[in-house]
């Protein structure tokens, strides 16, 4: 493997050159300078924001180019980052990056309520007095759009005012769950004793050895079960919060509230947990499966995450990776394909290699105006070329949003963030198993499809099931108690593993090892994001370059129109069963093709 300790011996082609965003320190610096200082101007148009277009215009313009700067200097802080997490100066410019965000959000803070002020009449009188008003017309809709659920004045500088401490049960939540609790010792595989994480227990429960797998997972539930009161109580003033504070805002309920937020129904919620209850039979058949590859009397759950087939070994160079990528997308069409391929071998859009203080993983990032960044931590596997093709997905959808939109509108969602890099991963996943001559490779990428599927489509929708179902409680008055709580989570588990899985009861505390239960009604997008990803795949393989264009012209929406109206761009109506049964489709059609090849 290639192996560099310092990234001076990385070849320039395969590094990131952030002197194309800043040239050198001092330019980042006088950006920042500039900045700070049109932040404090700013401050004194609070008090003729509303008082006619040409004041209301010129606030907008202004917000939009602090905006504007402060992204710009922000993705420069952050990747400088995290090349040398290490380093202390990247830490400070992320910590100067902290305070001029701030700086702005104090500033700006007046905006929201005061143009929900502004009535119909005088913003129509407004933009024929000033056409420039037109470009920010969806700022404008977006913030108006809260109208009905925005408070009094004075209520709303209240509610600001104790937000620190509202939102402190993920953060309690957190420290609790990664620094106070500690869950002993087990023997690993080769019988060393070694200390239990709740990081290191995955990659336990995917080893071989089902005795170090059962002890893991028995090990692991025995200390959150002695605390199982205090996640209840927490969990529970969390929800309490959340389902009074949508009631305050005239809100249906605390799912129509975070649905708002992204402009989207609770409508899609409930199709898609509708529809994967009524296939649960594949997912059964997967663990039926699964039972018998393993040669186990019955699956358990610390069975469920242990791989079908070994990784298949296969290597790939960086130059592999890149052209079996570029090969795998070329059905994208030749902008598509070309814009890519550019980026990917003369514009040097990703930093390749894992080197000492890098930041771990692998993301895209980049903003309005710049080329796209993607980090990788290439270590020449078959995985490491499939995320080459999911953040090309993010990097690619990034630059048709941005080349065709208005800044202030060019920026996509986290509603819809993870459907092109999805549709590039599955797109890739489709084309190994066409193009690869190994059959061992063909079964590491059906299961590795297998599990994507189980891990974002199934084991998400289960979450937001149980999410919804705590939520309703709250609403009706019910207090959540640990046994409450367990009891649903064990119901769930059983009815989403059917009835050939022996569910062991430590199961039933699960929930409290879920983060994404503090960020109420988020898990479900994974889901929605993995079916549309799946419906467009499938459009794309069977109708070709009349679709394409389509869904090029979703990529190309960014945010100048809702995250479902860009979707039905695409020919995407998550309000349908459908797009999740597309999703359930292909999963049934790849457990019968593993099956076969196995
Ligand atoms: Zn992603």
């Amino acid at each position: 493997m290639t192996n560099y300790t310092d990234r001076k011996q990385i070849p320039q082609s395969e590094k990131w050159d952030l002197t194309a965003i800043y040239k050198d320190q001092q330019a980042f610096d006088q950006d920042y300078a500039k900045t700070a200082e049109l932040i404090e101007q700013f401050k004194s148009r609070e008090a003729d924001f509303i008082t006619g277009s040409a004041p209301f215009y010129a606030t907008l313009k202004d917000a939009q180019q602090i905006e504007s700067l402060l992204n710009r200097l922000e993705v420069y802080a952050s990747l400088f980052s995290d090349l040398d997490t290490g380093n202390n100066e990247g830490q400070i410019l992320m910590g100067r990056m902290f305070k001029l965000y701030n700086d702005f959000g104090e500033a700006s803070s007046f905006m929201q309520t005061a143009m929900l002020k502004v009535d119909d009449l005088t913003l129509q009188a407004w933009n024929k007095e000033e056409p420039g008003l037109l470009d920010y017309a969806r700022t404008i809709e977006k913030a108006r759009r809260f109208r009905e659920h925005t408070l009094t004045d004075e209520s709303e500088k209240l509610i600001a005012s104790m937000q620190n401490a509202m939102h402190s049960h993920s953060r309690i939540r957190s420290v609790f769950a990664n620094a106070d609790l500690s869950f002993g010792k087990i023997r690993d595989e080769s019988g060393k004793l070694v200390t239990l994480t709740d990081t290191n227990y995955v990659p336990f429960l995917m080893g071989s050895n089902r005795n170090v797998r059962r002890n893991a997972f028995r090990t692991l539930y025995r200390t959150y079960d002695q605390f199982g009161n205090t996640f209840a109580s927490l969990l529970n003033s969390y929800i309490s919060e959340k389902v009074t504070m949508a009631q305050v805002r005239k809100y249906g309920s605390s799912l129509e509230e975070s649905t708002f937020y992204d402009e989207v129904t609770p409508e899609i919620y409930h199709n898609l947990i509708k529809t994967v209850n009524a296939h649960l039979g594949s997912i059964y058949d997967y663990y039926t499966m699964k039972q018998k590859l393993l040669g186990i009397p019955k699956l358990h759950l610390y069975d469920v995450y242990t791989p079908l087939v070994s990784s298949s070994h296969s290597h790939y160079t960086y130059d592999e990776a890149v052209r079996e990528v570029l090969d795998a997308l070329k059905i994208l069409g030749k902008e598509y394909h070309s814009t890519l391929k550019q980026g990917l071998t003369e514009k040097h859009w990703v930093d390749v290699w894992p080197t000492p203080g890098k930041r771990g993983g692998a993301y895209s990032s980049g903003c309005y105006g710049t080329e796209p960044y993607i980090l990788l931590n290439f270590t020449e596997t078959l995985d490491d070329v499939s995320t080459l093709a999911h953040e090309s997905g993010h990097s690619m959808h990034s630059y048709f949003s941005h080349t065709n939109n208005k800044e202030q509108e060019a920026y996509y969602t986290i509603f819809v963030a993870e459907v092109a890099s999805t549709v590039n991963e599955i797109l890739f996943a489709h084309y190994k198993l066409r193009t690869s001559s190994s059959k061992e490779e063909k079964l590491e990428v059906l299961n590795q499809l297998l599990e994507l599927y189980r891990g974002t489509l199934f084991r998400q929708t289960m979450f937001a099931e149980f999410e919804e179902i705590a939520h309703e409680k709250v609403s009706n008055g019910m207090t959540l108690t640990k046994d409450i709580l367990n009891a649903d989570y064990y119901a769930l588990v059983k009815k989403y593993f059917g009835p050939d899985v022996y569910v062991d009861k430590q199961i039933a505390l699960e929930w409290m090892r879920i983060p994404h239960f503090y960020r109420f009604f988020y898990v479900y997008k994974y889901a929605t994001c993995i079916s549309a990803a799946s419906s467009i795949v499938k459009k794309i393989e069977t109708q070709g370059d009349s679709y394409i264009n389509q869904y090029l012209n979703f990529l190309k929406c960014g945010d100048s129109r809702s995250p479902l109206d860009s979707l039905l761009v695409a020919g995407i109506d998550l309000r349908k069963p459908e797009v999740i049964e597309d999703a359930l489709n292909d999963f049934e059609s790849i457990l019968k093709e593993f099956k076969k090849s196995i």
